[in-house]
Order: structure tokens, then C-alpha cells, then sequence
């Protein structure tokens, strides 16, 4: 069995050497056959260096380089479209995904399974935080289609069939932790302790967990637009109740004074309902008109291999 394990980096050139030492003290013993595909994800920092020298040492080690950012899911992409082997593994540079647990879960792929998943344990974390991210997944797991999974990140092994379906879902908008769930297949668990990073920092700021949040709502069916009928269709129904009984008083006991509070009252609620739901609409509108670009999802500057041909940069 050959084994492809894909690694995603971003501004990680302190952490390469450590990954390449991890992950040639574990790789050799699950199997003779295997390749680590870095990917670089467009680094402002000394990471492609890194990578050429680790490249040029180690042949079972092989890069491609982006000709930006496109971000972790689109590296990822990339990695999975060069990766040949017949299992190929996922996992991030820092080590924050321990490299040990790479042989238990090839095994398990070994016995049957598409998917291997390792799940983080919130050991260790404050009692807050944990109970808010439980709540997080019980109330999306009520809103998505698929299910998503607390802990369960892009640490996994795929089969050679389960990478062929991700690589058959040709969306733009690439919520990898929706897509994983979506192909199915027999999907298998490991558990793993929470490691901190070590080196360099977390690319994740507050701003991309929330937009994170957001697609992961909106890429995988149309429940908000559904809200937005119901509600808006339960708030036209109120509003027309009101204005009949605003008739009918009028009729009864003559006009008063005409009703400030009761005016604004409704011209805001209503305006702010109508911008909360424009809102929903445009953020399909806005998928749908990057779908229709069809662009690539990312672009390689080099790699390992020379220069690549264009099946393998317009996927
Ligand atoms: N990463 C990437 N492109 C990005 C951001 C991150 O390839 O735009 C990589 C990063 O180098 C690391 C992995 O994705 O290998 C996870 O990133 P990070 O450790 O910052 O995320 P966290 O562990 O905090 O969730
Ligand atoms: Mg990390």
C-alpha cells in the first residue's frame, strides 16, 4: 500500500524541519512506500526554502507551491489532486495533529474503512468553552444537512475512492468539514488529547472563525432562505392584523393623534427584518455568482516536479 500524507503550510518555516524529524520517525514503520506532500499556500516567510531544502534531502518528500494564499481548504485541494497514493492522509504542519497516531489509523483504514477520522478531546479546556462549542454543534447539527462533529477537524486518512469523490465535488465555496461528512462512505473514529502549537502562531483570528461559522451554515442547504419565509411571512400577517385593527379603531372611536411610537415601531422592525433577510439572499446570490466563474481553486507556481501540466492546475 503506498501512502500520501498532505500537509498544508502557511508561514510555517520554523516548523518544517520538526515536521519532516516527526514524520520520519513514525512513516517508515507503518510502511516503506510513502510520499509528504507540502503544500505551500502561498508563505510570506522563509516556508518554501524550507520545503526545497527538505525536498532535496529527503526524495520521499515533495512540494508544490501556490502562486498566493488561497487559504487551508484550497490547499488542501491542491494536495489531494497531486497525492498518489492509495491512502492518503491529511494533517497540519505545527504538529498539533500528532503524527504518532498515523499507524493506529491506517490500520483501521486497513480493516474496511473510507475514512479515518481523529477526533481532538477538549481536555483540558475551560468548562465554558467546551460547553459553548457542545452547544455550537447541537444547534448546527440542527440546521445543516450533514453532520458535523465537535473535536472532528481535517486530521484524517481517506481511501484511494473517498478521495476520488471529495475530488469529484467541484464547488468553489469549499467547506471541507461539510464535504468530508457529505461523500459518506464508512467513516471510523480515533480519539486524540488537545496539543498546543509549538511554533509560529494560529492563522485563525476571530473575524475567519465567524465567517467560518457562517459558511458553514449557508454551504450546505437553504434553511435560512426557508427562515426568511417563514418569518417574513409570519411578520406580513402581523402587520396586516395591526392595520386591520388600526382601521376598525379609527372607525369606532375617531382619529387621535396619529401614533409616532406605533409608526417608527413598525417602519424599524420591519426595515431591519427586511435587511436581515436581503442579507441571507445576497449570500447565496454571492455563491451563486462565484459558482458560475468556475475559476480555479488555486493556482501552482512551482513544485517538486517541475512544472505541472494544466489538467493539474484547473481542476
Ligand atoms: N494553513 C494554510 N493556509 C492558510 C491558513 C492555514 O495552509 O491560509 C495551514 C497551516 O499552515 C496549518 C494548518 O493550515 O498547517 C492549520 O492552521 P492553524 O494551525 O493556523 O489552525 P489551528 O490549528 O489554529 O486551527
Ligand atoms: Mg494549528
Amino acid at each position: 500500500m503506498r501512502l500520501s500524507v498532505v500537509v498544508p503550510c502557511f508561514n510555517e518555516e520554523r516548523g518544517i524541519e520538526r515536521l519532516h524529524a516527526a514524520l520520519v520517525a513514525v512513516l517508515p514503520d507503518i510502511t516503506e512506500d510513502f510520499e509528504v506532500l507540502l503544500v505551500d499556500d502561498g508563505s510570506r516567510d522563509g516556508t518554501l526554502p524550507a520545503m526545497r531544502r527538505v525536498c532535496v534531502s529527503d526524495p520521499r518528500f515533495r512540494y508544490i507551491a501556490l502562486s498566493r494564499n488561497f487559504g487551508k481548504e484550497a490547499a488542501m485541494l491542491a494536495g489531494l489532486t497531486h497525492a498518489t497514493g492509495d491512502a492518503v492522509a491529511i494533517m497540519d504542519a505545527d504538529l498539533q495533529h500528532p503524527p504518532e497516531l498515523l499507524s493506529q489509523m491506517i490500520e483501521l483504514l486497513g480493516s474496511g474503512y473510507d475514512q479515518v477520522i481523529a477526533r481532538r478531546t477538549r481536555q483540558g479546556e475551560a468548562p465554558v468553552r467546551r460547553g459553548l462549542s457542545r452547544l455550537y454543534y447541537r444547534v448546527i447539527n440542527k440546521v445543516v444537512d450533514v453532520e458535523l462533529e465537535d473535536g472532528v477537524g481535517d486530521f484524517r486518512v481517506l481511501s484511494r475512492r473517498a478521495v476520488r469523490a471529495l475530488l469529484s465535488l467541484g464547488e468553489y465555496n469549499r467547506f471541507s468539514k461539510g464535504l468530508f461528512s457529505w461523500i459518506g462512505f464508512d467513516t471510523a473514529t480515533v480519539d486524540y488529547e488537545n496539543v498546543q502549537r509549538e511554533q509560529g502562531e494560529s492563522k485563525w483570528t476571530l473575524r475567519k472563525l465567524l465567517n467560518y461559522g457562517i459558511d458553514g451554515v449557508v454551504s450546505f442547504n437553504n434553511k435560512p432562505l426557508r427562515a426568511a419565509i417563514y418569518l417574513g411571512g409570519l411578520v406580513t400577517l402581523l402587520s396586516f392584523a395591526y392595520a386591520g385593527w388600526v382601521v376598525v379603531d379609527s372607525l369606532v372611536s375617531g382619529v387621535e393623534v396619529p401614533g409616532y411610537a406605533t409608526t417608527m415601531l413598525g417602519v424599524a422592525g420591519l426595515g431591519g427584518l427586511q435587511l436581515l433577510f436581503l442579507g441571507v439572499i445576497g449570500e447565496y446570490l454571492g455563491r451563486i455568482y462565484y459558482e458560475t466563474k468556475r475559476r480555479p481553486h488555486y493556482l501552482v507556481k512551482e513544485s517538486s516536479n517541475g512544472v505541472d501540466g494544466p489538467a493539474a492546475v484547473l481542476l
